[in-house]
Protein backbone atom coordinates (compact mmCIF):
# COMPACT_ATOMS: atom_id res chain seq x y z
CA UNK A 1 0.00 0.00 0.00
CA UNK A 2 1.30 3.38 -0.63
CA UNK A 3 2.52 5.47 2.10
CA UNK A 4 0.52 8.02 4.17
CA UNK A 5 1.57 11.78 2.82
CA UNK A 6 1.75 13.85 5.93
CA UNK A 7 1.33 17.80 5.19
CA UNK A 8 1.45 19.93 8.33
CA UNK A 9 -0.35 23.14 8.89
CA UNK A 10 2.16 25.81 10.33
CA UNK A 11 1.29 26.87 13.34
CA UNK A 12 1.26 29.95 14.40
CA UNK A 13 0.56 29.49 18.31
CA UNK A 14 0.59 26.90 20.53
CA UNK A 15 -3.12 24.87 20.26
CA UNK A 16 -5.62 26.42 22.94
CA UNK A 17 -8.18 24.01 23.99
CA UNK A 18 -11.35 25.99 24.21
CA UNK A 19 -12.20 25.64 28.26
CA UNK A 20 -15.72 24.21 28.11
CA UNK A 21 -15.27 22.38 24.38
CA UNK A 22 -19.06 21.30 24.31
CA UNK A 23 -19.48 19.27 22.01
CA UNK A 24 -18.60 18.82 18.20
CA UNK A 25 -18.16 22.65 18.74
CA UNK A 26 -14.42 22.87 17.58
CA UNK A 27 -11.98 20.94 14.88
CA UNK A 28 -8.58 20.17 15.06
CA UNK A 29 -5.62 21.30 12.95
CA UNK A 30 -5.60 18.43 10.57
CA UNK A 31 -7.87 14.90 9.31
CA UNK A 32 -7.03 12.08 7.41
CA UNK A 33 -8.78 11.30 3.91
CA UNK A 34 -8.04 8.40 1.14
CA UNK A 35 -10.49 8.36 -1.88
CA UNK A 36 -11.50 5.47 -3.54
CA UNK A 37 -12.06 4.08 -7.12
CA UNK A 38 -13.10 1.42 -8.80
CA UNK A 39 -9.71 -0.82 -10.44
CA UNK A 40 -7.61 1.30 -7.94
CA UNK A 41 -9.28 0.66 -4.44
CA UNK A 42 -8.61 3.39 -2.14
CA UNK A 43 -5.34 5.84 -2.51
CA UNK A 44 -4.32 9.26 -1.96
CA UNK A 45 -3.44 8.56 1.56
CA UNK A 46 -3.06 11.89 3.31
CA UNK A 47 -3.36 13.43 6.52
CA UNK A 48 -3.61 17.35 6.08
CA UNK A 49 -4.89 20.85 7.28
CA UNK A 50 -8.93 20.70 7.88
CA UNK A 51 -10.09 22.75 4.74
CA UNK A 52 -13.77 23.37 3.21
CA UNK A 53 -14.17 20.49 0.79
CA UNK A 54 -15.30 21.55 -3.08
CA UNK A 55 -17.93 19.56 -4.29
CA UNK A 56 -19.96 19.26 -7.63
CA UNK A 57 -23.76 20.26 -6.40
CA UNK A 58 -24.81 17.22 -8.26
CA UNK A 59 -22.35 14.77 -5.82
CA UNK A 60 -24.24 11.21 -5.09
CA UNK A 61 -25.04 11.46 -0.98
CA UNK A 62 -26.45 14.97 -1.34
CA UNK A 63 -28.86 13.31 -2.83
CA UNK A 64 -29.24 9.85 -2.27
CA UNK A 65 -27.87 9.69 1.37
CA UNK A 66 -25.08 6.72 0.70
CA UNK A 67 -23.05 7.51 3.66
CA UNK A 68 -21.61 5.95 6.51
CA UNK A 69 -20.06 7.58 9.98
CA UNK A 70 -18.66 6.48 13.05
CA UNK A 71 -18.47 7.89 16.53
CA UNK A 72 -15.15 7.05 18.98
CA UNK A 73 -13.18 9.09 21.73
CA UNK A 74 -9.09 9.12 22.52
CA UNK A 75 -8.07 10.06 25.74
CA UNK A 76 -5.11 10.93 27.64
CA UNK A 77 -4.90 8.69 30.42
CA UNK A 78 -3.50 10.13 34.10
CA UNK A 79 0.09 8.59 32.94
CA UNK A 80 -0.12 10.98 30.18
CA UNK A 81 -0.42 8.21 27.38
CA UNK A 82 -2.75 8.81 24.56
CA UNK A 83 -5.12 5.98 23.95
CA UNK A 84 -8.66 4.71 21.76
CA UNK A 85 -11.36 2.88 22.90
CA UNK A 86 -12.35 0.01 20.88
CA UNK A 87 -11.37 1.38 17.52
CA UNK A 88 -10.91 -2.23 15.44
CA UNK A 89 -14.45 -2.75 16.72
CA UNK A 90 -15.84 0.99 15.41
CA UNK A 91 -14.12 0.18 11.95
CA UNK A 92 -15.24 -3.32 11.10
CA UNK A 93 -19.24 -1.64 12.27
CA UNK A 94 -18.30 1.01 9.49
CA UNK A 95 -17.53 -1.90 7.18
CA UNK A 96 -20.84 -3.42 8.12
CA UNK A 97 -22.86 0.01 7.63
CA UNK A 98 -21.24 -0.12 3.88
CA UNK A 99 -21.41 -3.29 3.06
CA UNK A 100 -25.31 -2.28 3.78
CA UNK A 101 -25.36 0.78 1.73
CA UNK A 102 -23.20 -0.65 -1.52
CA UNK A 103 -19.80 1.26 -0.23
CA UNK A 104 -16.77 -0.38 -0.44
CA UNK A 105 -15.25 -1.59 2.93
CA UNK A 106 -11.82 -0.01 4.21
CA UNK A 107 -9.03 -2.12 5.83
CA UNK A 108 -9.47 -2.33 9.53
CA UNK A 109 -5.65 -2.63 10.26
CA UNK A 110 -4.57 0.09 7.40
CA UNK A 111 -7.68 2.72 9.18
CA UNK A 112 -6.29 2.18 12.38
CA UNK A 113 -2.73 2.70 11.38
CA UNK A 114 -3.95 5.69 9.51
CA UNK A 115 -6.12 7.07 13.06
CA UNK A 116 -3.14 6.97 15.22
CA UNK A 117 -0.87 8.34 13.27
CA UNK A 118 -3.81 11.54 12.70
CA UNK A 119 -4.24 10.91 16.66
CA UNK A 120 -0.16 11.50 17.53
CA UNK A 121 0.17 14.50 15.51
CA UNK A 122 -3.05 15.74 17.46
CA UNK A 123 -2.05 14.69 20.77
CA UNK A 124 -2.17 18.31 21.96
CA UNK A 125 -6.15 18.43 21.02
CA UNK A 126 -6.76 16.02 23.87
CA UNK A 127 -7.80 17.58 26.58
CA UNK A 128 -7.01 15.90 30.29
CA UNK A 129 -9.87 16.48 32.45
CA UNK A 130 -12.07 13.34 33.78
CA UNK A 131 -14.89 13.21 31.65
CA UNK A 132 -13.06 15.09 28.80
CA UNK A 133 -12.12 13.13 25.35
CA UNK A 134 -11.19 13.60 21.86
CA UNK A 135 -13.84 12.47 20.11
CA UNK A 136 -13.44 10.32 16.27
CA UNK A 137 -15.64 10.90 13.47
CA UNK A 138 -14.78 8.50 10.47
CA UNK A 139 -17.19 8.63 7.75
CA UNK A 140 -17.29 7.41 3.99
CA UNK A 141 -19.61 9.10 1.03
CA UNK A 142 -20.40 8.48 -2.36
CA UNK A 143 -18.87 11.56 -4.69
CA UNK A 144 -19.53 11.06 -8.15
CA UNK A 145 -21.03 14.05 -9.49
CA UNK A 146 -23.93 12.74 -11.47
CA UNK A 147 -27.53 11.99 -10.95
CA UNK A 148 -29.59 8.64 -11.08
CA UNK A 149 -30.17 6.16 -8.51
CA UNK A 150 -27.36 3.86 -8.17
CA UNK A 151 -24.44 3.26 -6.32
CA UNK A 152 -21.59 5.73 -6.58
CA UNK A 153 -18.16 4.46 -8.09
CA UNK A 154 -16.22 6.96 -6.33
CA UNK A 155 -15.94 7.49 -2.32
CA UNK A 156 -14.26 9.67 0.19
CA UNK A 157 -13.33 8.44 3.49
CA UNK A 158 -12.44 10.82 6.15
CA UNK A 159 -11.43 10.90 9.69
CA UNK A 160 -12.18 14.17 11.83
CA UNK A 161 -11.23 14.97 15.10
CA UNK A 162 -13.18 17.41 17.47
CA UNK A 163 -12.12 18.13 21.73
CA UNK A 164 -15.44 17.79 23.57
CA UNK A 165 -16.41 18.44 27.20
CA UNK A 166 -17.34 16.12 30.04
CA UNK A 167 -21.25 15.02 29.03
CA UNK A 168 -22.26 15.74 33.10
CA UNK A 169 -20.12 18.62 33.74
CA UNK A 170 -22.19 18.94 36.64
CA UNK A 171 -22.30 15.13 38.07
CA UNK A 172 -24.13 12.42 36.69
CA UNK A 173 -28.13 13.30 35.65
CA UNK A 174 -30.76 11.53 35.02
CA UNK A 175 -32.34 12.23 31.84
CA UNK A 176 -36.35 12.44 31.25
CA UNK A 177 -37.57 10.75 27.95
CA UNK A 178 -40.25 10.20 25.83
CA UNK A 179 -41.46 6.94 24.42
CA UNK A 180 -42.22 7.76 20.41
CA UNK A 181 -45.44 5.96 19.69
CA UNK A 182 -46.01 7.92 16.64
CA UNK A 183 -42.63 8.19 14.66
CA UNK A 184 -39.83 5.26 14.28
CA UNK A 185 -36.15 6.01 13.75
CA UNK A 186 -35.56 2.56 11.58
CA UNK A 187 -36.67 -0.19 10.71
CA UNK A 188 -34.95 -3.73 10.80
CA UNK A 189 -34.46 -5.05 7.26
CA UNK A 190 -33.75 -1.87 6.54
CA UNK A 191 -31.14 0.74 7.66
CA UNK A 192 -31.57 -0.13 11.16
CA UNK A 193 -28.23 -1.69 12.12
CA UNK A 194 -26.31 1.04 10.37
CA UNK A 195 -24.70 4.27 11.48
CA UNK A 196 -25.83 6.58 8.32
CA UNK A 197 -27.45 9.79 7.98
CA UNK A 198 -30.86 8.29 6.89
CA UNK A 199 -31.71 7.87 10.66
CA UNK A 200 -30.72 10.79 11.80
CA UNK A 201 -32.31 12.78 9.65
CA UNK A 202 -35.76 9.94 10.58
CA UNK A 203 -35.25 10.67 13.73
CA UNK A 204 -34.98 14.46 14.52
CA UNK A 205 -38.61 15.57 14.24
CA UNK A 206 -39.76 12.94 17.22
CA UNK A 207 -36.93 14.45 19.22
CA UNK A 208 -37.81 17.95 18.80
CA UNK A 209 -41.63 17.43 19.79
CA UNK A 210 -39.84 15.34 22.66
CA UNK A 211 -37.52 18.73 23.45
CA UNK A 212 -40.72 20.98 23.22
CA UNK A 213 -42.36 18.62 26.02
CA UNK A 214 -39.47 18.76 28.43
CA UNK A 215 -37.93 15.64 27.68
CA UNK A 216 -33.88 14.94 26.72
CA UNK A 217 -34.45 12.30 24.21
CA UNK A 218 -36.61 10.08 22.56
CA UNK A 219 -37.03 5.92 23.21
CA UNK A 220 -37.73 4.53 20.15
CA UNK A 221 -40.51 1.26 19.78
CA UNK A 222 -39.66 -1.01 17.06
CA UNK A 223 -40.59 0.35 13.57
CA UNK A 224 -43.07 -2.81 12.26
CA UNK A 225 -45.39 -2.88 15.59
CA UNK A 226 -44.33 0.09 18.13
CA UNK A 227 -44.24 -2.54 20.55
CA UNK A 228 -40.89 -3.84 21.65
CA UNK A 229 -38.25 -1.15 22.85
CA UNK A 230 -35.57 -0.58 21.24
CA UNK A 231 -33.21 2.09 21.90
CA UNK A 232 -33.18 6.01 23.54
CA UNK A 233 -32.05 8.43 21.22
CA UNK A 234 -28.80 7.72 20.78
CA UNK A 235 -28.31 5.44 23.16
CA UNK A 236 -29.06 1.51 23.81
CA UNK A 237 -30.78 1.06 26.05
CA UNK A 238 -30.61 -1.59 29.22
CA UNK A 239 -33.70 -2.53 32.31
CA UNK A 240 -33.02 -3.77 35.42
CA UNK A 241 -35.60 -5.39 36.37
CA UNK A 242 -36.11 -7.03 39.71
CA UNK A 243 -34.80 -10.30 39.02
CA UNK A 244 -33.30 -10.18 35.59
CA UNK A 245 -30.76 -7.09 34.00
CA UNK A 246 -31.95 -6.92 29.86
CA UNK A 247 -30.94 -5.27 26.44
CA UNK A 248 -32.98 -5.54 23.54
CA UNK A 249 -31.88 -8.11 21.66
CA UNK A 250 -30.30 -6.99 17.88
CA UNK A 251 -32.82 -7.91 15.96
CA UNK A 252 -32.06 -5.50 12.88
CA UNK A 253 -33.83 -2.29 13.93
CA UNK A 254 -31.46 -1.81 16.69
CA UNK A 255 -27.82 0.03 16.28
CA UNK A 256 -24.77 -2.45 17.82
CA UNK A 257 -23.46 0.11 20.27
CA UNK A 258 -19.56 -0.78 21.18
CA UNK A 259 -20.76 0.42 24.54
CA UNK A 260 -23.86 -1.83 24.51
CA UNK A 261 -21.24 -4.49 24.06
CA UNK A 262 -18.84 -3.27 26.94
CA UNK A 263 -21.24 -3.03 29.32
CA UNK A 264 -22.56 -7.00 28.05
CA UNK A 265 -18.80 -7.81 28.73
CA UNK A 266 -18.90 -6.17 32.22
CA UNK A 267 -22.19 -7.40 33.37
CA UNK A 268 -21.28 -11.03 32.51
CA UNK A 269 -17.88 -10.88 34.45
CA UNK A 270 -19.72 -9.11 37.32
CA UNK A 271 -21.83 -12.13 37.33
CA UNK A 272 -24.71 -10.58 36.82
CA UNK A 273 -26.06 -12.91 33.72
CA UNK A 274 -27.33 -10.06 31.30
CA UNK A 275 -30.05 -10.93 28.88
CA UNK A 276 -30.18 -9.80 24.81
CA UNK A 277 -33.77 -10.69 24.41
CA UNK A 278 -36.74 -8.91 23.14
CA UNK A 279 -38.71 -6.31 25.96
CA UNK A 280 -41.90 -5.17 24.91
CA UNK A 281 -43.22 -1.44 26.60
CA UNK A 282 -46.00 -3.39 28.26
CA UNK A 283 -43.92 -5.79 29.72
CA UNK A 284 -42.06 -3.03 31.12
CA UNK A 285 -45.16 -0.87 32.15
CA UNK A 286 -46.65 -4.22 33.72
CA UNK A 287 -43.22 -4.81 35.57
CA UNK A 288 -43.08 -0.75 36.57
CA UNK A 289 -47.10 -1.23 38.20
CA UNK A 290 -45.64 -4.51 40.56
CA UNK A 291 -42.77 -2.53 40.90
CA UNK A 292 -40.18 -4.61 39.46
CA UNK A 293 -38.13 -2.05 37.28
CA UNK A 294 -35.22 -0.88 39.29
CA UNK A 295 -33.38 0.98 36.93
CA UNK A 296 -33.27 1.84 33.01
CA UNK A 297 -30.20 3.41 31.33
CA UNK A 298 -28.54 3.83 27.98
CA UNK A 299 -25.51 3.14 26.42
CA UNK A 300 -23.25 4.92 24.01
CA UNK A 301 -19.93 6.78 23.45
CA UNK A 302 -20.80 10.16 24.17
CA UNK A 303 -22.45 10.11 27.40
CA UNK A 304 -20.76 6.12 28.20
CA UNK A 305 -24.19 5.99 30.78
CA UNK A 306 -27.15 8.03 31.13
CA UNK A 307 -29.68 6.73 33.42
CA UNK A 308 -33.38 7.59 32.86
CA UNK A 309 -34.54 8.76 35.88
CA UNK A 310 -38.41 9.39 34.05
CA UNK A 311 -40.90 7.81 31.50
CA UNK A 312 -43.74 8.87 29.49
CA UNK A 313 -45.79 6.82 27.64
CA UNK A 314 -48.81 7.75 25.80
CA UNK A 315 -50.72 9.26 29.26
CA UNK A 316 -48.17 7.18 31.45
CA UNK A 317 -45.30 9.51 33.10
CA UNK A 318 -43.27 6.77 34.93
CA UNK A 319 -40.66 7.90 37.58
CA UNK A 320 -37.63 5.55 37.69
CA UNK A 321 -35.58 4.79 41.18
CA UNK A 322 -37.26 8.04 42.66
CA UNK A 323 -36.08 10.03 39.70
CA UNK A 324 -32.15 9.64 40.65
CA UNK A 325 -29.21 7.44 39.50
CA UNK A 326 -28.95 3.88 40.60
CA UNK A 327 -25.91 2.47 41.91
CA UNK A 328 -25.33 0.08 38.61
CA UNK A 329 -25.34 3.06 36.76
CA UNK A 330 -23.06 4.68 38.48
CA UNK A 331 -20.66 1.89 38.81
CA UNK A 332 -20.36 1.08 35.17
CA UNK A 333 -19.89 4.93 34.36
CA UNK A 334 -16.96 4.40 36.93
CA UNK A 335 -15.64 1.37 35.54
CA UNK A 336 -15.47 2.35 32.06
CA UNK A 337 -14.56 5.99 32.72
CA UNK A 338 -11.57 4.42 35.01
CA UNK A 339 -10.70 2.43 31.75
CA UNK A 340 -10.25 5.58 29.58
CA UNK A 341 -8.29 7.29 31.89
CA UNK A 342 -5.82 4.72 32.76
CA UNK A 343 -6.84 4.81 36.30
CA UNK A 344 -7.90 0.66 36.29
CA UNK A 345 -6.18 -1.75 34.34
CA UNK A 346 -6.98 -2.61 30.45
CA UNK A 347 -7.28 -6.04 31.39
CA UNK A 348 -9.52 -6.70 28.20
CA UNK A 349 -7.21 -5.01 25.66
CA UNK A 350 -9.94 -2.42 24.62
CA UNK A 351 -6.96 0.11 24.36
CA UNK A 352 -5.44 1.32 21.41
CA UNK A 353 -2.33 2.73 22.65
CA UNK A 354 -0.88 5.49 20.09
CA UNK A 355 2.57 5.68 20.55
C1 LIG B 1 -23.90 5.41 17.85
C2 LIG B 1 -25.22 4.94 18.32
C3 LIG B 1 -25.39 4.17 19.47
C4 LIG B 1 -24.28 3.91 20.45
O1 LIG B 1 -23.23 3.20 19.93
P1 LIG B 1 -21.81 3.24 20.64
O2 LIG B 1 -20.98 2.40 19.76
O3 LIG B 1 -21.99 2.67 21.98
O4 LIG B 1 -21.39 4.67 20.67
C5 LIG B 1 -26.64 3.66 19.75
N1 LIG B 1 -27.70 3.94 18.98
C6 LIG B 1 -27.60 4.71 17.88
C7 LIG B 1 -28.79 4.95 17.07
C8 LIG B 1 -26.36 5.24 17.53
O5 LIG B 1 -26.25 6.01 16.47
Amino acid sequence: MDEIKIQIKERSSKVVIPENPGFGQYFTDHLFEMDYKPGKGWHNFAIKPVEDLAMHPATMFFHYGQAAFEGLKAFKTVNGEVVVFRPDKHFMRLNNSSRRLCMPEVDVDFALEALAKLVKIEKDWIPEKDGEALYIRPFIFGTDPALGVKPSKEYKFIILLSPVGAYYPEGFKPVKILVSDKYVRAIRDGLGECKTPANYAASLLATEIAKEQGFTQVLWLDAVEKKNIEEVGTMNIYIRFKDEIVTPKLTGGILPGITRMTVLEILKEWGMNPQERVVSIDEFIEKYDKGEVISVFGTGTAAIISTVGIMKYKERVMEINGGVSDDLSLKLFDTITSIHRGKTADTHNWLLRVK
